[in-house]
């Protein structure tokens, strides 16, 4: 059975790990390693499941903690070559890999799918095993044509759903980071989270909302948000409540 863990999700950090028959692979450690391995242990995920991570571009919040998990878990950091020259991890073992091009790790095949973030090479990940697929896409301003194609093909999709736009608009931030926020480079709103998920409707497909802003976003406004336009009922959808919550997700063959 393949599953994903939301370790943390935010600008405070972002931390997944996607499991398939007991082993296991991280999709970016944005929190400090001890957090994680703390995290790790309380979702119940052996810690030597896990065989390597994946970075999905080099901004904090997405890499604070690689470079010192993978050398305490003694596992390789897969990224494309201008996401690893733009992190600075230290003495790691490093694999690289190329947007658009699918790799098998752990049983699982892993597509890097181009993201649109003021970053080197952001990507998005769409992982695949026993004929199922969960899509990780955050940190992207708009939906690229492939990350939508992998929306409308994903079992599973944990998407950016990042501010509400009257909150960012009226919020505190200094006038050019509302606007580069805002911006196709920037992140993702509820509006248009929502929009891609209508266009992309899929039957059975299972929503989690990620990287929801703590300044400009709150879990029931994304929520209550992406439920309206999509026409779903609100239970139905689902992300992390507090600092500090985790989710186990289940996609089952
Ligand atoms: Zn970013
Ligand atoms: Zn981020």
């Amino acid at each position: 059975m393949l599953e994903a863990h939301v370790l943390a999700s935010g600008s405070d950090g972002n931390c997944t790990v996607i499991e398939s028959d007991g082993e296991a692979i991280m999709i970016d450690a944005g929190v400090s390693c001890r957090r994680i391995l703390s995290l790790m242990e309380r979702e119940g995920i052996d810690s030597s499941c896990v065989k390597a991570i994946l970075l999905t571009h080099e901004h904090t919040d997405h890499i604070m903690g690689a470079g010192p998990t993978a050398r305490k878990l003694n596992v390789p950091v897969y990224c494309n070559r201008p996401t690893f020259e733009a992190c600075n991890l230290g003495k790691i073992d490093y694999r690289q890999i190329s947007t658009g091009t699918s790799f098998e790790l752990c049983g699982m095949n892993i597509l890097p799918l181009p993201t649109s973030h003021n970053a080197a090479e952001p990507n998005a990940f769409l992982t695949e095993a026993d004929g199922k697929k969960i899509l990780v896409a955050t940190d992207t301003g708009k939906l690229t044509y492939q990350v939508e194609h992998a929306l409308s093909i994903s079992d599973l999709a944990i998407i950016e759903s990042n501010y509400d736009t009257n909150m960012l608009t009226n919020g505190p931030y200094p006038f050019n980071l509302k606007k580069l926020i805002g911006s196709d480079i920037g992140h993702l709103s509820n509006v248009a989270c929502a929009n891609a998920i209508k266009r992309t409707e899929r039957k059975g497909r299972k929503i989690f909302l990620a990287h929801l802003s703590k300044t400009n976003n709150t879990p029931d406004t994304a929520r209550e948000t992406v439920a309206e336009i999509i026409g779903e009922k609100r239970f139905n959808i689902d992300c992390l409540e507090f600092p500090g919550d985790t989710r186990t997700l289940k996609v089952k063959a």
